[in-house]
Formats: structure tokens, C-alpha cells, sequence
């Protein structure tokens, strides 16, 4: 099948990239490993993420999007290449018009550098979208409706809150903590309750295998081995879920006060709508357990987690595409 559309969602965490009528593709982690004495690129994706916390000192790896912009222009560049190559297959000599996710307060020059990498990486026309709009598309959600529709898009780096009307941003936040914070507060928690340092995996596996937003009568274990900080040796440790809720508890009430300060800026009719239709969860982050529960108890607003909340940025990119009239409106900038 010839191809000459294709979307982009590319996060901080996770690259997902969609074809229409062939779904998702690639959802490969954004992540470049680099050789520092010759500067040159040794992994891409998954074989770069694999070598995270393991490569040796002259091997780097990079997450280059921190923040969900670009942070390292030519790294980024060749991921977009080889995630537009792995992609197109035998197709990568027609270039296609691309749909790509930009963070909801990118400035112009940080979408210019967006263009120019696609561009350069091997896409035609290039549209970039803000993120909130791409995932409360994919969310199933109406955006063109002239109501207030509310999502909540948490990734690794950044969780973005948007209220939608009539296809545009009514009111919106972005705050630096998501996912990877919520990492980084499970590590120290354990550092300071058992003297035990453990690695990034495994924080993110606690907090996606037993992790919850609440306490809970049940509560689930999981063993980890770290090491510790006195002896220096390997150890085994079981934590159990309601320990990772403690642990997350500040970061949440972040992201928590970050959904309430956009819900006050929001005008009271379209606030009454959200009250109605609730807002949406998208994004890895609003897979968090018992978070729509923890939500909804501190702002009174009904919450749900999006189906496939993980592809939402993703499918969306594929209803712009398929759409471009439509949306017109809603594109943020197009050559
Ligand atoms: P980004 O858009 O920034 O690339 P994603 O939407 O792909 O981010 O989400 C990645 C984040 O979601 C990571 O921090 C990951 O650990 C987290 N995540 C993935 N699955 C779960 C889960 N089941 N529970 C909690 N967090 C999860
Ligand atoms: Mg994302």
C-alpha cells in the first residue's frame, strides 16, 4: 500500500507513529544512544533504551526531547529519520505529508526547529499540532463542538491540561512533572526508608506493576533487589503498594493543583460542560491506578481514562491527517 501520510506523536518518553488504514507502527522509546569519542549514533529506540543505566562511560544515552521539545537538534533529526525510514519501508522515497505533536506552550522557534527536522528528516508538508488537541481527538472527544471538554495528557516529562471548545485551546497548563518525576519520587522514597538505591527501571516497573494514586485494603507486593548504600551490597527488599502511594503522593498533588488551576481559569459555562462530561485521562501516566479515583475526590469532577490512553496522541495525529479541512483551524502551522 502506497504511503504518503503519516502522524507522529513524539513524546518525551515514547515516539509512537501512526499510518492511516495501518495503524500504529513504531512506539519505540525516544531515546538515542551516542558514542562519545566519535560522536556517533550506535542505537535508536528500544536498542538505545535497553543500554540505559547499563552502557559504559563512553557510551551516552539520550533522551532528547526533555520536556517534549527539542533539545538536541541533529540527535533528534536522525531519530526522526530513522523512525520515518523504519517506518515508510520501501515507500521512504516518496515523501509524505506529515502530522507531528508539538507541547501546548511551544514557542515559534521551537516549532520552526520541529519543521526543519521533519523536513530534513524526509517529510513533505509538515503540520504540527498541539499535543492536548491531538489526544482529546484520539480520546474520542468532539473537539469541534462548541461544549468544554477537558484533557488531561500525562507523559514521561510533562503532563499538559487543556479545556477544548469549537476546536481551540479555551485554558490550558503545562507543568514539568509526570512520569519520570514519579520515578524519581519512588527511588528517593526507598532511599530514605531502607538505605537502598535503586535503578530507573525499576522504580518505573514498581510503579506501573503495583503502583497506585491511593492506599488500598488490598495492598500488592513486589520484590526488587538494589543496592545498599552502607554495605554497598546487592540486596532483596518487597515493597508493597501502598508505600509507592506514599511516595507518589506529593508529585500528584502537583499535577492535581496543575488540573485545578486550569479548571479556575476556565469560563463557567464550559466549566459546567466538563462537570457534565467529565474530563479525560490520556498519555502512560493516566494509566497510574486509582488516579481517576484520586481526581475526581479532589476537584468533584467525574474522570476517565481514555481507551488505548497510551495511542491517543497517535490516533489523533491520524484524524488530522484524514481531516486536514476540518481542521484547519487547529493546525498551528503548516508549509
Ligand atoms: P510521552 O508522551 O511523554 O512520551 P507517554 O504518554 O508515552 O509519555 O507515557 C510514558 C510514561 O507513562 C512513562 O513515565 C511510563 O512509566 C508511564 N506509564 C506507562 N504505563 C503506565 C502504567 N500502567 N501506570 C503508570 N504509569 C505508566
Ligand atoms: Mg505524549
Amino acid at each position: 500500500m502506497f504511503i504518503n501520510k503519516i502522524g507522529i506523536d513524539l513524546g518525551t518518553a515514547n515516539t509512537v507513529v501512526f499510518i492511516p488504514n495501518k495503524g500504529i507502527v513504531i512506539n519505540e522509546p525516544t531515546a538515542v544512544a551516542v558514542s562519545l569519542d566519535n560522536n556517533q549514533i550506535l542505537a535508536i529506540g528500544n536498542d538505545a533504551k535497553d543500554m540505559v543505566g547499563r552502557t559504559p562511560e563512553l557510551i551516552k544515552t539520550y533522551k532528547p526531547l526533555k520536556d517534549g521539545v527539542i533539545a538536541d537538534y541533529k540527535i533528534t533529526r536522525a531519530m526522526l529519520k530513522y523512525f520515518l525510514d523504519k517506518s515508510l519501508g520501501r515507500w521512504r522515497f516518496i515523501k509524505p505529508d506529515l502530522v507531528i505533536s508539538a507541547p501546548c506552550g511551544v514557542t515559534s522557534t521551537e516549532r520552526r526547529a520541529i519543521m526543519d527536522a521533519s523536513r530534513e528528516a524526509g517529510a513533505k508538508n509538515v503540520y504540527v499540532v498541539k499535543e492536548p488537541i491531538l489526544a482529546a481527538l484520539g480520546a474520542g472527544i468532539p473537539i469541534n463542538s462548541a461544549a468544554g471538554n477537558m484533557i488531561v495528557n500525562i507523559g514521561g516529562g510533562t503532563t499538559e491540561v487543556a479545556v477544548i471548545s469549537l476546536g481551540g485551546i479555551v485554558a490550558w497548563a503545562s507543568v514539568r512533572v509526570a512520569g519520570n518525576k514519579m520515578d524519581v519520587a519512588i527511588t528517593d522514597y526507598i532511599r530514605k526508608k531502607y538505605n537502598i538505591t535503586i535503578g530507573e527501571r525499576t522504580a518505573e516497573n514498581l510503579k506501573i506493576e503495583i503502583g497506585s494514586a491511593l492506599p488500598t485494603k488490598e495492598k500488592k507486593e513486589m520484590e526488587i533487589t538494589g543496592g545498599d548504600l552502607t554495605e554497598g551490597l546487592p540486596k532483596n527488599l518487597t515493597i508493597n503498594s501502598n508505600e509507592i502511594a506514599e511516595a507518589l503522593s506529593s508529585v500528584l498533588k502537583d499535577i492535581i493543583q496543575a488540573i485545578k488551576g486550569v479548571l479556575a481559569e476556565t469560563p463557567p459555562e464550559l466549566v459546567a460542560d466538563v462537570m457534565s462530561r467529565g474530563m479525560f485521562l490520556a498519555g502512560g501516566g493516566g494509566l497510574l491506578k486509582n488516579l481517576d479515583e484520586l481526581i475526581t475526590r479532589s476537584t468533584g469532577v467525574p474522570v476517565y481514562v481514555a481507551d488505548d490512553s497510551l495511542f491517543c496522541v497517535a490516533k489523533g495525529t491520524g484524524i488530522i491527517l484524514d481531516n486536514l479541512e476540518i481542521y484547519q483551524r487547529t493546525i498551528i502551522s503548516f508549509k
